[in-house]
């Protein structure tokens, strides 16, 4: 039985993850990563497709999928097709996590030499293992698949993501690549460092860039989903957005302090203004202009105020040091292994 601390959380074992791998971290060429929330209607075909790239391309390869809590068919699907594959290991989470949480944890089981992170809707090639393990092979530590166009996706989509990955750039302290989602062959010491990384809200491929090491992008064209919809909807893409933004930068908090100094400024020279107009002009003229006044000033206020509490509520969050996520069972290809409930 091996307990993987949580790198500084201070969780001791009872707290940690238990897992019992048949093989040692590093064993395996490849490993094929990839987050499943009601996925059952491409799950089968996911996994015929993905196999037939790992049988080709490197044929020591084991396919990680995570189940984030799903109300369909995902986990039976899973179970059924472990089964049969030996290269398989399912995770069960206990409840939905987030697609950033469910690949969290399904890095945590990885025990590949490189690691291929892929969503399970095939809107990404798995084809491309063969070309990105020519360019890591080329020695690079990170390979992300950067998007040069986007099938099947609405226009309100592609402009609010298009938006998004501008503006986290405006603001983030470090270059987040843009177009780029998690699709990504990375090394195993990339890997370790994610792995360590004890932070709640989780950006991943901001992490990844924030690790450093080599790291090139790769142009592809991204699909339609091959079935099923969308789990992104436009609440869970401005919570994304949020994560990424906040968690990347402390420049929103610096514009609250100029954006206060600013206006502190133009209140003296308001306030020198009302005292003077009382005086000379004597009259009792103004109620628009203090209603408005007032509206945009507590307005702007209360803006900065919710800012403050967002980064405040997050290090709270943060010192809880809770676990990123709880699993309910792990089931290695071939025979199910109950893994007592084991939390990390
Ligand atoms: N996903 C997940 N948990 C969630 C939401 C999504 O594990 O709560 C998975 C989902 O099954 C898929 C990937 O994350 O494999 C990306 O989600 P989706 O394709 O719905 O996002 P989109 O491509 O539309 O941005
Ligand atoms: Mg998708």
């Amino acid at each position: 039985m091996t307990f993987i601390d949580t790198q500084g959380t201070g969780l001791s074992a009872p707290y940690s993850l238990t897992v019992n791998p048949p093989k040692a971290p590093g064993s395996v060429r490849v490993t094929v990563v990839s987050p499943c929330y009601n996925e059952a209607s491409v799950l089968p075909q996911f996994h015929a497709r993905v196999s037939e790239v790992c049988r080709r391309v490197v044929p020591d390869y084991e396919i990680v999928l995570v189940d984030d809590g799903s109300s369909d068919e995902t986990w039976a699907i899973m179970s059924a097709l472990a089964a049969r594959d030996p290269h398989l290991v399912c995770v069960s989470l206990s409840r939905n996590h987030g697609h950033q949480l469910a690949l969290t944890a399904g890095l945590h089981y990885c025990r590949g030499e490189r690691i291929l992170i892929i969503d399970s809707d095939l809107q990404d090639p798995p084809e491309l293992l063969e070309p990105m393990m020519k360019v890591v092979d080329d020695g690079y530590d990170v390979v992300y698949g950067m998007r040069r166009t986007r099938a099947g996706e609405s226009s309100f989509k592609k402009a609010t993501a298009f938006l998004f990955y501008r503006m986290l750039n405006a603001f983030a302290d470090r270059e987040i690549p843009k177009d780029t989602g998690d699709f990504r062959l990375i090394t195993r010491r990339v890997l370790e460092i994610l792995n360590a990384m004890p932070e709640n809200h989780r950006f991943i491929r901001g992490m990844v860039s924030w690790a450093g090491f080599r790291q090139t992008p790769f142009l592809y064209d991204r699909q339609a989903r091959a079935a099923g919809e969308t789990k992104y909807p436009l609440r869970k893409m401005l919570a994304f957005a949020l994560d990424a933004i906040t968690s990347f930068s402390v420049k929103p908090l610096r514009l609250a302090f100029y954006a206060g100094m600013l206006l502190s400024g133009v209140s003296i020279l308001l306030l020198a203004y009302s005292v003077y107009s009382y005086f000379a002009t004597n009259t009792v003229r103004g109620w628009t202009s203090m209603i408005a006044l007032m509206l945009i000033f507590f307005s702007v206020q209360f803006l900065f105020i919710g800012l403050i509490g967002e980064y405040l509520g997050r290090m709270y969050l943060e010192a809880k040091r809770r676990p990123l996520f709880v699993v309910n069972n792990v089931v290695y290809g071939g025979h199910a292994k109950s893994a007592e409930t084991s939390q990390l």
